[in-house]
């Protein structure tokens, strides 16, 4: 499992995570609610040492994560060991982040042949898969704008899932998207959800996160309010917090 054992960060003078713990379950959706600016994303980002924690620990597995205990990481040694590790986890952006110089392709397949030195064969043989698996197979020689917003967030999960991650990190995915395309991927996370994908979602979509979450977690002012099952937590919540946050988006 993954764990995150009394993390803070601070931006400047704003203690933006005020010493979050939790244990995240293998092979279940984890979201993650809360009001704007109340954390999510930065301990999202903290999981897999997108961000430097300034003290606690993430672990995997029971293995302390290197970007843990307010050390920075440091020397060739340690980043590599980083490096290493932080292919554990795959994350997808709010903003899809394609390289646009390259086709749905060759975004895929980008990262098992540079960094999994994967054959070129084998590494499109395996983008060409993930990429019907996320409905396009029509498209794989397109260039990014040349693609609808819910396309680019298909080929950016596509991409991640390449890695082969033990753990995906989902930063909003839908919500720069028109209304009409959130569905298309809320589908995709939802068949990954099914296929017993350990997956972690700051997410707006209450609708998604009570249909495939094992564990709701309820974040504001940079500390975890609330957490339980998507019924305990959206039907019968605890806090007062929660309930006057969910009367705003429900
Ligand atoms: P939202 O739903 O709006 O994305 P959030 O719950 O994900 O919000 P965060 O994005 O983690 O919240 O931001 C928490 C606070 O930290 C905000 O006040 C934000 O302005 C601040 N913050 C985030 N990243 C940085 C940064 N790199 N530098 C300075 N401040 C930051």
């Amino acid at each position: 499992s993954l764990r995150a054992v009394g993390v803070t960060k601070s931006f400047g003078r704003v203690e933006v995570l005020r010493g979050v713990s939790t244990d995240i379950p293998s092979h279940g959706t984890t979201a993650i609610i809360g009001p704007s600016g109340s954390g999510k994303t930065t301990f999202l980002r903290c999981l897999n040492g997108l961000e430097l924690p300034d003290s606690g620990r993430i672990e995997v597995e029971g293995e302390i994560m290197p970007w843990s205990n307010g050390r920075p990481i440091l020397g060739r040694r340690r980043e590599r060991e980083a490096a290493r590790v932080r292919q554990e986890f795959g994350f997808v952006f709010q903003r899809f982040n394609l390289w646009p110089h390259m086709t749905a392709l060759e975004n895929v397949t980008e990262g098992p042949i540079r960094v999994r030195r994967m054959v070129a064969a084998e590494a499109k043989e395996l983008g060409r898969s993930l990429l019907a698996r996320v409905g396009l197979e029509q498209k794989i020689d397109e260039y990014p704008r040349r693609l609808s917003g819910g396309q680019q967030q298909r080929v950016a999960i596509a991409r991640a899932l390449a890695m082969e991650p033990k753990i995906l990190l989902f930063d909003e995915a839908t919500s720069a998207l028109d209304p009409e395309m959130v569905g298309e991927v809320l589908e995709v996370m939802k068949d990954l959800a099914y296929q017993g994908m350990t997956m972690v979602c700051v997410t707006h979509e209450i609708g998604f996160a009570r249909e495939v979450a094992h564990k709701v977690i309820m974040m504001d002012d940079g500390s975890i309010v609330e957490e339980g099952t998507p019924g305990e937590v959206f039907d019968t919540p605890k806090s007062d917090r929660t309930a006057r946050f969910l009367s705003k988006v429900l």
